[in-house]
């Protein structure tokens, strides 16, 4: 915990991010008149691209649109992208990951936002009554696989030595089991095992195998603690979380948890209630600390361990009540609902990159290249790979939805997971505001085409796509760049405008 603390105290002042807009904003429309002299349809083409507009490589497709009036299927209109600017339609990749595409990324984190705030101060359909509810923020460890390099402070956050001892020691392999060097919160070698052959890689690849399992139980036996309360209180409650995966510099999983208390209505399952005020934040976090420090389960065997791998969290568990404020952190060690937010948005985008390594699904051939046994992510994998190899006596399929998967995610370190997810009624979902989006672009495209003048019968007609995989990419590199800085001035505005109103005051 002390690592968020720090990291949220960081974030920039409301005066720095002004300025750094300014700067930003000024660059980009310059930019972006240059490029829009290179194209001669720029205004069209504008239009026919701004759903993509963000997009570092967007999906290029040809086909046809078809549009069909649903009560009697007649075709009302029907174009092929090559009467379209480019002649094809541009589509954005998705990526949620920074590294591979910023803009997608950063949509991805502002809706991630979007969502998490809704359940913390309410909008977008949910009740703005959720602020009044206890709410604590959790965040649950991996425990240790053997020593690693660390960043540490004293009180003051004066940051001293890594691991410091008074009889310098040897492990097995000689290396040396002290570390006195002082290292910077992004040294590169934090998180890197004392001795890569005494850090335990298959475990820890095990164990983020199973880290979702492990959170699936949690909430049970904390849904368990609740149902104490309730019986206590002659109350009824409910619990509602968002969550999100990161990955620390060693390479385990953390799961940071928004964790929320609702009232509810037996008679309707939709409803969410303040809870009786008898119920408070501290009631919630004892729930939380008992449940984190009570699940454990040991996993399937494995021809390598025929008793399994027992499966626990880490020791440290501090949940947090988070508190409503427009500042981002107060002297109580409270965490607030914009910091919170913005944390567990941030993190949304990232994957393993904070471990060292990026990379798409692993196979055979390419494997080689990144199981190397001389680095500490090389090993990762490597065990991922050895441990998720199928025995020729075990069925494919049965190892395939067990053991097998570890080697379907050796790229993510053996994490399978999903990197943010919530429970049904904690907020809205990101299907919803991506309609929303799209229902926003279209009342206000600058320069509406005809597609428009067919938007208002929307529920009638039917939409069918027969379209093909042209390409990846912008055409050319001024295109990209027109496209780009478009979409970062009309993001920066948006989520100016949207984080202003969603803070609550
Ligand atoms: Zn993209
Ligand atoms: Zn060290
Ligand atoms: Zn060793």
């Amino acid at each position: 915990m002390t690592t968020t603390r720090a990291r949220v105290a960081r974030s920039e002042t409301v005066e720095e991010l002004g300025a750094r807009r300014r700067a930003r904003d000024a660059v980009t429309a310059s930019l972006a008149e240059v490029a829009a002299a290179v194209r001669d349809d720029h205004d069209r083409w504008m239009s026919h691209i701004a759903g993509a507009a963000g997009c570092s490589h967007p999906i290029r497709l040809v086909g046809n649109v078809t549009h069909v009036e649903a009560s009697t299927w007649r075709i009302t209109r029907d174009v092929h992208t090559t009467e379209m600017p480019d002649g094809v339609l541009y589509t954005p990749c998705g990526n949620r990951r920074a590294s591979v595409c910023a803009g997608c990324a950063e949509t991805y984190r502002a809706d991630t936002y979007q969502l998490v705030a809704a359940g913390l101060v309410g909008g977008k359909g949910v009740p703005a009554s959720v602020s009044e509810h206890p709410c604590v923020f959790l965040t649950v460890t991996a425990p240790s696989f053997g020593p690693v390099h660390a960043h540490r402070t004293d009180r003051a956050g004066r940051t001293i030595a890594c691991r410091p001892r008074r009889h310098l020691e040897h492990c097995p392999h000689g290396a040396p089991l002290a570390c006195f060097d002082r290292h910077d919160d992004d040294a590169p070698e934090l998180g890197r095992p004392l001795c890569l052959d005494c850090y335990d890689h298959p475990t820890q690849a095990v164990w983020n195998l199973h880290a979702g399992e492990l959170w699936r139980r949690t909430m049970i036996a904390a849904r368990r603690g609740i149902t104490a309360l309730e019986k206590r209180h002659h109350i009824k409650l409910r619990l509602s979380y968002t969550k999100v995966a990161e990955f620390q510099a060693r390479g385990a999983v953390h799961l940071h948890a928004l964790v929320r208390l609702d009232g509810r209505d037996p008679t309707d399952p939709d409803a969410v209630l303040v809870p009786d005020a008898r119920v408070g934040a501290h009631h919630l976090a004892t729930v939380l600390r008992r449940a984190v420090e009570e699940t454990r389960f040991v996993t399937a065997p494995h021809p390598a361990r025929e008793l399994g791998w027992p499966i626990v969290w880490g020791e440290q568990v501090d949940p947090r009540p988070v508190r409503l404020s427009r500042l981002d952190l107060d002297d109580s060690g409270e965490i607030t609902t914009g910091a919170v937010a913005g944390y567990l948005a941030k993190y949304a985008t990232k994957a393993t990159e904070l471990a060292g390594h990026a990379s798409t699904r692993l196979r055979p051939d390419t494997v080689r290249d990144y199981a190397r046994l001389d680095t500490h992510p090389g090993r990762q994998i490597d065990a991922c790979w050895h441990l998720g190899t199928r025995p020729e006596t075990v069925d494919a399929e049965e190892w395939a939805a067990g053991w097998g998967r570890l080697r379907r995610w050796a790229h993510m370190l053996g994490f399978g997971g999903h990197f943010s997810t919530r429970s049904r009624r904690y907020s809205t979902t990101l299907a919803a505001l991506r309609q929303a989006r799209r229902d926003w672009r279209r009342e206000h495209a600058p320069h509406p085409d005809e597609d428009d003048e067919l938007a208002d019968e929307d529920t009638t007609e039917v939409i069918v796509n027969s379209l093909a995989f042209a390409g990846i990419g912008w055409h050319t590199s001024a295109d990209a760049l027109l496209a780009n800085t478009s979409a970062a001035n009309a993001r920066a505005r948006r989520r100016a405008a949207k984080e202003e109103t969603t803070t609550p005051a």
